[in-house]
C-alpha cells in the first residue's frame, strides 16, 4: 500500500470556517474524486459545466482550484487501498468537495466507501433536493407539484453496521446475552436458532442536530413546513423518539419562528380542537414555519398523491434512503438526482452523484451527467456562489426543455435528440446564457399561507369531514 502524495494547487486557497460561517476565497481549493465506471464520463462533462458556470457568473474573477483525490478502484489500482488516508484528510482540511460514484468493494474491510467517508467526517445530513424541471419525463401526472428537500440522518440507524450473521458464534453470543438479560425480548424472536440480528441505534443528539439543520434550512430558504417522517407507531423508542425529540428541539430552539403540531396537541387537550385549529391558523398566517409529522408508509403514498403538501422532510437514515430515491423517480430518476453530505457545525460537506457506477456503460460517453452536475450546483450554492449555481439550473432546464438529452431521457420522450454525456454538458453550457424568465430568477418564494393553513388543518384534524375554509 502506498499513500498518494497530494499537492494542493499553488493558485488556490483553503475554504475556512469562522464563527460558524464559511469563508470562501476567490480561488477555493476543492478536492474531487472522479469516481469509478461511468464516474469518469460524468466527471469530465460536469467539471466543464461547473467551470463554465463560475467563469460566466463572475467574468473570470472567481475560479475553482480543483485537486484530485483518490478512492475506489482507481485508488486500489494505483495505491493498493480503496480509501487512502490522504483522501479523508483532504476532505477534512479543505472542508468542501465533490465525488462521483464509487464501486463498493466486495468482501471484507470497508462495507461502502460512501458510508465510510460520511462516518469519518461525521457528515450527519444527507441532503436530497427533489425538484421538477419542465420537460423531464415523469411517471406521475403532476410532477410540477414536486418541490421537496429531504434531510436524511446519515450516521445512525441500522446503517451503523452492527449486524451478526446467522449461525456465527457472534450471533449466538448476542442472542445468548439477550436470552439471559432480556428474556421477554428474546421470546419475541420467532426463530431464534436461525436468526441474524441487527442493531438500530437512534440517539437524541443525532436526531436533534438533524432536525435543527432541517428547520434552519427551511427558515433560511423560506419554505413552508418541515415534516418529521418516522415509523414511530411500530418502533416507539427509536423512530417514535425521533419524532418527539424533533418536536422538542423545534419548540425549544426555534420558539416563535415555528408552530409545531406538538403545540397543537397540547392546546387541543387544554382548550379543545377548535382552539388548537385557530392557534395554528393564526401562527401560520403570521409566517411561522409549520413543524408536523407523518408516519413513513403514508408519507410514501402522499408524496405521490399530494406532493404539494410536503416541503422539507426530516427523517431517520433507512427510511430517508428509500424516500430519496422514490421521490427522485417522480422527477427524472437517479440520472439527475443530486445529493450532499453535510456537517453544518464543522462546515464539512461532500457533494455526490447519487447513482452508482453503472459499469456496463463505463467509458461509452453515454450516461446522464445530470446528477453530478446538479450536485455541483448544490455545492456552489453551499459556498454562497448563487449566481454560478443559478446559471447551472438555467443551463440544465434549457437543455432539457429543448429535448437535447442523454439516452435515459430520450427513450421516454417523444421528439428528443439523444446526445452523448459530453454533448449534454455542451448543451448545458450553451443554455446558461439565455435570459432567465422572471419567475426563474426569483429565489424560492413562500406560497400563500392562508390556503395552506386550510389544507394542513384538514390533514391534522383527522376526524373532521369538512375542509376548514
Ligand atoms: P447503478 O450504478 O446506479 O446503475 C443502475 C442503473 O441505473 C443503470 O443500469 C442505469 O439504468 C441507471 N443509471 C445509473 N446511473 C445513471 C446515469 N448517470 N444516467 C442514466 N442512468 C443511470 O447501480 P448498480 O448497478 O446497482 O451499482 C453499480 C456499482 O455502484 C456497485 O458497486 C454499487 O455498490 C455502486 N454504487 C455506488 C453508489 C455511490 O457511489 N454513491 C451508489 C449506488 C451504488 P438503465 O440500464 O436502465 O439505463
Amino acid at each position: 500500500m502506498i499513500e498518494p502524495t497530494l499537492i494542493p494547487p499553488a493558485d488556490g486557497e483553503r475554504i475556512t470556517l469562522r464563527n460558524g460561517r464559511l469563508h470562501v476565497p476567490e480561488r477555493p481549493i476543492l478536492p474531487f474524486i472522479e469516481g469509478d465506471g461511468t464516474g469518469r464520463d460524468i466527471w469530465r462533462a460536469s467539471v466543464r459545466v461547473l467551470d463554465a458556470a463560475v467563469a460566466k457568473a463572475y467574468a473570470g474573477n472567481r475560479k475553482i482550484a480543483w485537486m484530485e483525490v483518490f478512492a475506489g478502484e482507481k485508488a486500489f489500482q494505483q495505491f493498493g487501498t480503496w480509501l487512502p488516508e490522504s483522501t479523508v484528510s483532504a476532505f477534512r482540511d479543505f472542508l468542501v468537495g465533490i465525488k462521483g460514484p464509487l464501486t463498493t468493494p466486495i468482501g471484507g474491510g470497508i462495507r461502502s466507501l460512501n458510508v465510510a467517508l460520511r462516518k469519518r467526517l461525521d457528515l450527519y445530513v444527507c441532503l436530497r433536493p427533489v425538484r421538477y424541471m419542465p420537460g423531464v419525463p415523469s411517471p406521475v401526472l403532476h410532477p410540477e407539484k414536486v418541490n421537496m428537500v429531504i434531510f436524511r440522518e446519515n450516521t445512525e440507524d441500522i446503517y451503523t453496521g452492527i449486524e451478526f450473521e446467522e449461525g456465527t458464534p457472534e450471533a449466538r453470543r448476542f442472542l445468548d446475552i439477550l436470552r439471559e438479560q432480556f428474556p421477554k425480548e428474546y421470546e419475541k424472536i420467532r426463530f431464534p436458532g436461525s436468526s441474524a440480528v441487527g442493531v438500530k441505534p437512534v440517539s437524541r443528539e443525532g436526531t436533534e442536530r438533524l432536525v435543527r439543520a432541517a428547520i434552519q434550512y427551511a427558515l433560511d430558504n423560506r419554505r413552508r413546513s418541515v415534516t418529521l417522517m418516522h415509523k414511530g407507531n411500530i418502533m416507539k423508542f427509536t423512530e417514535g423518539a425521533f419524532r418527539n425529540w424533533g418536536y422538542a428541539v423545534a419548540e425549544r430552539e426555534f420558539g416563535e419562528r415555528v408552530y409545531a403540531w406538538s403545540q397543537w396537541e397540547r392546546t387541543k387537550s387544554a382548550r379543545g380542537e377548535a382552539a388548537a385549529n385557530a392557534e395554528q391558523k393564526s401562527a401560520l398566517e403570521a409566517g411561522r414555519l409549520l413543524i408536523k409529522d407523518a408516519i413513513a408508509d403514508i408519507t410514501f403514498q402522499q408524496t405521490i398523491t399530494r406532493a404539494d403538501e410536503f416541503d422539507v422532510i426530516a427523517c431517520p437514515n433507512l427510511n430517508g434512503d428509500f424516500l430519496s430515491d422514490a421521490l427522485a423517480a417522480q422527477v427524472g430518476g437517479i440520472g439527475i438526482a443530486p445529493g450532499g453530505n453535510i456537517n453544518y457545525v464543522t462546515g464539512h460537506a461532500v457533494f455526490e452523484a447519487t447513482h452508482g457506477t453503472a459499469p456496463k456503460y463505463a467509458d461509452l460517453d453515454k450516461v446522464n451527467p445530470g446528477s453530478l452536475i446538479l450536485s455541483g450546483e448544490m455545492m456552489l450554492r453551499y459556498l454562497g456562489w448563487r449566481e454560478a449555481a443559478d446559471r447551472i439550473l438555467l443551463g440544465m432546464e434549457g437543455a432539457i426543455a429543448a429535448k437535447t438529452v442523454t439516452y435515459d431521457f430520450a427513450r421516454l420522450m417523444s421528439g428528443a435528440r439523444e446526445v452523448k454525456c459530453s454533448e449534454f454538458g455542451d448543451a448545458v453550457i450553451e443554455w446558461m446564457d439565455r435570459k432567465p424568465e422572471a419567475k426563474k430568477a426569483a429565489p424560492a418564494v413562500r406560497k400563500p399561507v392562508a390556503k395552506k393553513v386550510a389544507r394542513k388543518t384538514v390533514m391534522k384534524v383527522k376526524g373532521k369531514k369538512k375542509r376548514k375554509k
